[in-house]
């Protein structure tokens, strides 16, 4: 599989933002999928799918699906942009953020978690174990671990070498130099026609020590109406708080988008609310009720995977804004 990379320089300085995104292939980029359907974002989302349709393809719920789903690129140290391996904030700490959603618009987040394997599933332990939705920090760890987590260390020799060698040159303030990555968002169709979505990520790499991105913002990073359709983001994140993205890609379905035509449309949104939108990457993935999917990104390089009776987990180049 091919690797992914993107990388970010973020200036407070000069406010401009610089992506650079390696790759794209051709392929189509929206479809309806008959029966169950599982779509995620980026290269990482092809064996995020395989687990999550090892459940869909039993008439599992979506719910499980996809959680099980983004466990795969959260265990996986080659995945420098989601749980293990992922890489560090600036001072060497790795923070994940996550989410999940249900049909019955129930979620449950946590944000700068630290030393558990996987976040998604501490998500939806607030979700199903709460009366809340969110959990951060020391909070987030506390609770994990009275729910029977183990702590252990994220950070690999890798990371921590790729940290190492950005603190040479990096500087703190105002100036600062991240190397960005990619979040799994992932949304799921089962075959009882309910939708679920699940987002997990270690944020931006370098970012400042307490930095939350969109990820575990439920409405931003990620959105699910079981009435309309479910849809997911991954970029720059503070782009995508700003406009609440993938709780806008459902609105825009509801009012008759396509889930490719939301995407771009909200995409649109963000080039006209952030000045500074030519030098970021922002993609989404949308996926309706009715089974059809589509995904449409800021600049070209952004990929997603695709799983369904009809598409054999397939990665497909999403369409850009920025040609
Ligand atoms: N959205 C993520 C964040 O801002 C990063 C990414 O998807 O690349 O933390």
């Amino acid at each position: 599989m091919k690797k992914r990379r993107d990388f970010l320089r973020l200036s407070a300085l000069s406010s401009l933002f610089l992506t650079r995104v390696a790759g794209a292939r051709a392929a189509p980029v929206s479809g309806k999928a008959a029966g169950p359907v599982v779509i995620s974002t980026w290269d990482h989302g092809v064996p995020a799918n395989a687990a999550a349709w090892a459940v869909l393809s039993q008439n599992g719920r979506a719910l499980d699906a996809v959680e099980a789903g983004v466990k795969v690129p959260e265990a996986d140290p080659k995945v420098n942009s989601v749980g293990y391996g992922g890489l560090p904030d600036r001072d060497g700490r790795v923070t994940l953020d996550a989410c999940i959603m249900d049909e019955r618009g129930n979620c449950g987040s946590v944000a700068g978690l630290e030393h558990i394997l996987h976040p998604v599933s501490v998500a939806r332990r607030v979700m199903e174990d709460t009366p809340h939705v969110m959990l951060v920090g020391e909070g987030a760890l506390a609770f994990a671990l009275s729910k029977g987590f183990k702590k252990q260390n994220l950070l690999t020799p890798a990371a921590e070498k790729a940290w190492k060698e950005w603190l040479k040159t990096a500087r703190y303030a105002p100036k600062i130099n991240a190397e960005n990555h990619d979040t799994i968002g992932m949304v799921a169709l089962d075959a009882a026609g309910n939708l679920s979505g699940a987002c997990t990520t270690s944020g931006l790499a370098y970012k400042m020590h307490g930095r939350v991105g969109d990820s575990p913002i439920i409405g931003a990073g990620l959105y699910v109406d079981n009435e309309v359709g479910a849809a997911t983001a991954t970029g720059l994140g503070e782009a995508v708080i700003r406009t609440v993205g993938s709780f806008l890609v459902v609105e825009l379905m509801r009012q008759g988008k396509t889930p490719k035509e939301a995407c771009r449309q909200a995409v649109e949104r963000i080039t006209k609310k952030f000045p500074a939108y030519r030098d970021i990457q922002i993609g989404f993935v949308a996926l309706h009720k009715n089974g059809q999917y589509g995904a449409y990104a800021l600049q070209p390089g952004f990929n997603y995977a695709v799983y369904s009776p009809t598409v054999p987990n397939q990665l497909t180049d999403a369409e850009s804004w920025l040609k």
